[in-house]
């Protein structure tokens, strides 16, 4: 504005008469004044506006550098350790800490912070990182409820500051917080505070609630992997820990034992029943039993080892690592169909295990109600404790699932234990087992034929198969040191199968080398498993051997124990009657050894009978001679053949053929020997 005085003035000069010097100085001062005020002004705005754009320059470079560590950060800690560090380095902030939120209701300190000089700083940090707030209080707990940028200029004032106190004392004036944001929920919050007054800026909120975003990201990433990983390691149908999780914890479990490689239990827990469930009422009830059964072993192991340890499958394992503590943790893992583990770690009490196994059994005792069905089911439960002499935990849970197979054996829920004993026993049957079959694809058995005589005549009417294994280290093995196992495993099936064809065809060989005349051609006389005897098709099956092979029907016998009848006695009698049709004769081995051999005798079909060498080897005694009489006199009355087991000596021989024995076999007519030495015998 020009000011009044000299527009005065200029008005009564006259037009064209020059200004004194004077008043012509003054003007043009008064005008430089002014242009200069106008200048500062103008350079005012400009240098506010330079400011402006160089802070938010580097804002933007900030957001930048925090953007890219999200980027490449596997972990919402290290990228917000990051941020921590460059926010307060850039805007001048004394310390970042940082909350993980769960659901929504409470942040708990996360112990990721940042501090940039710590003196007198540290009441403020413990506080910072030992608190944990609800929503609504506090700095944290403001944002929980109103997820945006708070601002606290100064905390002497702030009502709800929980940390007031502790603040004042460490110097602290300002403070800030902002959320990390994920799928539009608040999954953690960063706070900042500061020694100097911090003046709340748009731009500054602008640039934080980005950061949020950016952090936010890498929480969704880690929540992704995180359920990525879950599916993986956990069980679908019941949420429990899969074999994957359970070998994982378990083998870290096993590395952190002591030298005395104590403390560490499994329980391999298999249903009893269970497929016939599955069978009878279908496989979704099947689904629903092994839920509920999951819930009652959950419940039957918070009840022994203590609720909080049970490794909730759905928990948050960013909390595990907060409060992992030496007390005994249990997990429970489904690890099959119908097999559960139970993990049991820092055990002290050796009582334990046990305790826990007596648990789940009684809470499986009672029975299930699957829809309008009742269904009671147990479990067979196999127990092994880690020692020193477990190199890892995969031979611990090896044990426990041995002990379990005993158990199962035993009966319906039971509870073994593991000891050294049965491991040696067990292990022993399970490399006989694996070689056995190993023995079958390789085809290392043979024959030996020992013959059967005509006791009177001394003549050869037959020979009895029996099997060795050609063991490639062991030499030839007997059959009672691996015929009870393949019983047991039913591998005898096979090796039995390999026997009756092996007989037929060299008893068929020996038939056709030689012409006969009148006298009847050997018959050979071969051991059956009870297993193999009842087999479904068994008869259909020797009628193709006998076809096969050429040998004629009337010159096989089979050699069956009381074993059959025992475990199928109207089976037994059907097979042997479709035997006796096709021509077979059916001889009933080591007789007078069984319990019944008297009652089978009568009821079932059998062609020839065996009297076991036990009583041969006795017959010197009058008593043993009386019953070797009676069971002759029987056999004779029922049309029964007799063959006479074990004669060792000339004695016996002759005893029996004096008691009217047709037939006899024993070490003193011959031992069982190869096949070709066996055959000249007959010559
Ligand atoms: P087994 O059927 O009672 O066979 C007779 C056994 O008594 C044979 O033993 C034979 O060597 C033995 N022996 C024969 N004469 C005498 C004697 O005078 N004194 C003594 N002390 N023993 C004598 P091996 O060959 O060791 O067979 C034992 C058992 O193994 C057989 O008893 C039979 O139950 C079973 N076995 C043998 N081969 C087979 C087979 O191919 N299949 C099946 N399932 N079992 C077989
Ligand atoms: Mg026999
Ligand atoms: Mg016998």
């Amino acid at each position: 504005m020009p000011d009044r005085g000299a527009v005065a003035a200029l008005k009564s000069v006259p037009i064209d008469m020059p200004l004194p010097v004077d008043a012509r100085l003054g003007q043009l001062e008064r005008q430089l004044a002014r242009e200069r005020k106008a200048r500062q002004a103008a350079e005012a705005i400009a240098e506010a506006g330079l400011r402006a754009l160089y802070e938010s320059k580097r804002s933007l470079a900030l957001l930048q550098r925090i953007t890219d560590r999200a980027n490449d950060s596997d972990t919402l800690t290290d990228a917000v350790a990051f941020a921590q560090a460059e926010i307060c380095a850039e805007m001048g902030w004394d310390f970042a800490n940082a909350y993980l939120v769960f659901s929504m209701m409470e942040a708990v300190p996360c112990d990721c912070w940042h501090v940039a000089n710590p003196s007198h700083m540290m009441p403020f940090i413990h506080a910072s990182r030992t608190t944990t707030f609800q929503r609504g209080v506090g700095l944290p707990g403001r944002v929980l409820a109103n997820p945006q940028a708070h601002w606290i200029p100064d905390v002497r004032a702030d009502e709800n500051f929980a940390r007031r106190e502790v603040a004042i004392a460490c110097h602290i004036v300002a403070g800030c917080a902002f959320p990390v944001m994920a799928r539009g929920e608040v999954v953690a919050i960063c706070e900042f505070f500061s020694r100097k007054a911090v003046e709340a800026s748009e731009p500054l909120i602008e640039i934080l609630a980005q950061i949020g975003i950016q952090l936010g990201r890498v929480a969704e990433r880690e929540t992704a992997r995180e359920t990525l990983l879950r599916d993986a390691q956990h069980d679908p149908l019941t949420t429990l820990p899969n074999r994957v999780l359970l070998h994982e914890r378990a083998s870290s479990a096993f590395k952190r034992l002591g030298p005395d490689r104590c403390g560490l239990a499994v329980l391999v827990i298999d249903l009893d029943g269970f497929k016939a469930v599955n069978d009878k009422l279908g496989h979704d009830a099947g689904d629903v039993l092994l839920v509920a059964t999951a819930a009652r072993l959950r419940d039957a192991i918070d009840g022994t080892v203590g609720g909080e340890s049970v490794s909730r499958a759905l928990g948050s394992e960013r909390y595990a690592g907060l409060e992992r503590a030496r007390r005994t943790r249990a997990t429970l893992a489904r690890t099959g169909g119908d097999e559960f583990v139970v993990l049991l770690e820092n055990v002290t009490d050796d009582a334990l295990p046990r305790a826990v196994a007596e648990a789940l059994q009684a809470e499986l005792a009672l029975p299930f109600s699957i829809g309008r069905d009742e269904v009671a089911i147990g479990a067979s439960i196999g127990i092994a404790q880690s020692n020193p002499t477990y190199g890892d935990y995969d031979a611990v849970q090896r044990d426990a699932d041995l002990a379990m197979y005993e158990a199962k054996a035993a009966g319906r829920a039971m509870t073994v234990t593991f000891t050294e004993t049965m491991g040696t026993v067990v292990r022993q049957r399970m490399a006989l087992e694996r070689d056995l079959r190993g023995a079958i694809t390789e085809n290392q058995f043979v024959l030996h034929y020992q013959s059967i005589v005509d006791l009177k005549s001394g003549l050869i009417k037959g020979f009895e198969a029996l099997v060795r294994w050609q063991h490639p280290q062991r030499g030839l093995v007997p059959p009672g040191d691996f015929i009870p196992t393949a019983e047991g495993t039913g591998l005898i099936v096979f090796i039995g199968d390999w026997v009756l064809r092996e007989a037929c065809h060299a008893i068929a060989r020996l038939h056709a080398r030689m012409t006969w005349g009148k006298i009847d051609p050997p018959f050979v006389s071969v051991n059956i498993a009870p297993q193999q005897f009842l087999q479904p098709d068994f008869v259909p099956y020797l009628r193709t051997v006998v076809m096969e092979t050429g040998v004629p029907a009337r010159c096989l016998k089979l050699e069956v124990t009381e074993g059959v009848a025992v475990l199928d006695a109207d089976r037994t009698r059907r097979v042997l009657e479709e035997c006796r049709d096709i021509g077979v004769r059916v001889a009933l081995d080591d007789f007078g050894t069984g319990y019944s051999s008297l009652s089978y005798l009568h009821s079932l079909p059998f062609d020839i009978i065996k009297i076991d060498r036990a009583f041969v080897a006795v017959m010197d005694q009058p008593k043993s001679l009386k019953i070797v009489h009676t069971i002759l006199d029987l056999a004779i009355n029922l049309g029964l053949r007799v063959v006479a087991e074990g004669i060792e000596t000339a004695e016996q021989q002759a005893a029996l053929t004096a008691l009217g024995c047709e037939m006899g076999q024993g070490f003193w007519l011959s031992v069982p020997m190869e096949e070709a030495r066996a055959f000249a015998l007959l010559a």
